[in-house]
């Protein structure tokens, strides 16, 4: 069943756009329509951020009382959790994330983010009065930074839509939308549970559009803040145009984290804990740790066990509860992953798993789960984001040696240190550059900030970070 929409979400209501351009949505899995919905123009991103800003300045939502706002929060939340099913299978068709995945991050962690958001806006002292050395003291007060511009990638729509809205509105700011063309049906489910919570006019508006109209965004005179998901190219664009207008931003880019198994690891618990930390969505993850460092002790070992790990995955339909790699996101995306595998063979390394597409699948935009041994960490296939089912297994000597390889990117984002000592794995997971690193296993946690160093952004969601990242500062002395 195709949707076609015919109107978009700014202040509170469903208006016609101004604009007869149209953005078709295609089912990764089978390449059929999923539906339509209509491209925003300027002239609406203009009306969405004037209504946000009424609501900002007007409505009274920046000052209303937090726990007001929680109540407006935990409303969204509900409304959100009622649309589960709708949600996480619109995901799941859109990018081709398997199902179990979207149920888990795009249904409950995004509801699980609004009802921490609540639970933080009413817990967190927005004004504190602090003692001098001086001898008097200072109100430290903390208000809304204002209007936010909130970009937001393809590949886990929903979650990376609510790590903007969930702070932004418990600090007391509105916020404007824009989709990612590939996944913005779901953001019409998002905008249905704002109209049906009553999430007061302007609060949330949504803006589908692509690069253009998200440029036209991040640089409107009506914006006070831009939170960024997406690529580090389009994310060097965007702080350009903030650094310009001296205009907060927050950005949260790519990754090529790594995965170092230590010589006492028990190889079977890495594979287990290794399909979240890399593969996850069909390794379309930002944190994803898609190099894998291996000791030369055990490095034939694990190159075997990463193997039958990966060819024992179900590859298919991600609406199929037990598939466990669905399609990736679009023709494009696939061309270039199946660009970057010919780019490993072409570079040396070996091929030890997959490469191709997988046989008796023919719809969809399918890659075969992927494994290249002999990597060297200087080639492009260890250095860029490939965004795909595809992992390099890297050799190193001693725990010195992986930190450095480890190191040895651009990036610095997610990563993960295994080993039967938990104590010798955090050691060495302290000495790595990055964000964000789990010890024998990686998992979100929405109570800690979550970023990235290098060129994997600037900036923290999720935990108190998030929200103080949409407050600006006052201080106010209190001399006498
Ligand atoms: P992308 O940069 O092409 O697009 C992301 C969003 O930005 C889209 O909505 C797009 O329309 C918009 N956009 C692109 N160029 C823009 C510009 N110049 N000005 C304003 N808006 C612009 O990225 P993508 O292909 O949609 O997503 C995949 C990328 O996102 C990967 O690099 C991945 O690592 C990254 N990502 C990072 C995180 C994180 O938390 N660090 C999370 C998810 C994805």
């Amino acid at each position: 069943m195709t949707v076609v929409h015919k109107s978009i979400f700014i202040d509170g209501s469903w208006v016609p756009p101004t604009s007869d351009r149209r953005i078709d949505v295609v089912n990764a899995a089978t390449e059929e329509s999923l539906g339509s919905v209509p491209e925003a123009s300027p002239t609406d991103v203009d009306s969405a951020v004037h209504a946000a800003r009424r609501a900002f300045e007007d409505s009274g939502w920046s000052k209303m009382d937090p726990a007001e706002r929680a109540a407006v929060i935990n409303r969204f939340a509900d409304a959100l959790e009622k649309r589960g099913d709708q949600l996480t299978r619109t995901v799941s068709m859109q990018n081709g994330m398997p199902l179990s995945l979207s149920e888990q991050f795009e249904g409950g962690y995004a509801v699980a983010l609004l009802r921490y958001y609540a639970g933080l806006a009413t817990s967190t002292e927005f004004e504190e009065r602090r003692p001098s050395p001086l001898g008097f003291d200072t109100l430290v007060h903390r208000s809304p930074v204002g209007v936010v511009a909130g970009i937001v990638p393809w590949n886990y729509p929903v979650t990376l839509s609510i790590t903007k809205i969930a702070p932004a509105l418990a600090a007391g700011c509105t916020i404007v939308i824009k989709p990612s063309p590939g996944t913005v049906l779901d953001s019409y489910i998002l905008a249905e549970a704002a109209e049906e919570a009553e999430v007061p006019a302007g609060v949330i508006n949504w803006v589908p559009g692509g690069r253009e109209l998200g440029s036209y965004l991040v640089s409107h005179p009506g914006v006070d803040k831009v939170a960024f998901t997406g690529s580090t190219s389009a994310g060097r664009m965007i702080a350009e145009h903030c650094g310009s207008l001296m205009r907060p931003v927050s950005l949260e880019l790519g990754g090529k984290s790594a995965a170092v198994v230590l010589d006492d690891a028990d190889l079977s618990k890495v594979t287990e804990g290794l399909y979240f930390a890399s593969l996850a969505n069909n390794g379309q993850t930002c944190m994803a740790c898609t190099r894998i460092l291996a000791p030369s002790s055990r490095y034939d070992e694990v190159v075997d066990a990463l193997s039958d790990w990966m060819s024992s995955l179900k590859v298919g339909d991600p609406l199929d509860a037990t598939t466990q790699l669905g399609p990736v996101a679009s023709a494009e995306h696939r061309e270039r992953i199946e660009g970057y595998i010919a780019t490993g063979r072409g570079e040396g390394a070996r091929l030890a798993l997959g490469g191709g597409r997988p046989k008796g699948i023919d719809k969809g935009w399918f890659v075969e789960p992927t494994l290249f041994a002999d990597v060297d960490n200087s080639s492009r296939i260890a250095q860029e984001e490939i965004f795909g089912p595809v992992l390099s297994v890297i050799k190193y000597d001693s725990d010195d040696d992986a930190v450095k390889i480890a190191n040895d990117s651009e990036y610095g984002l997610g990563g993960s240190v295994w080993s039967a000592d938990a104590e010798r794995a955090t050691a060495l997971a302290r000495k790595v550059q990055t964000g964000t690193i789990g010890v024998n296993g990686y998992v979100l946690d929405l109570n800690a900030p979550f970023g990235g160093v290098k060129a994997s952004g600037i900036g923290r969601e999720f935990g108190p970070e998030a929200m103080a990242g949409y407050q600006q500062l006052k201080s106010i002395y209190l001399p006498v």
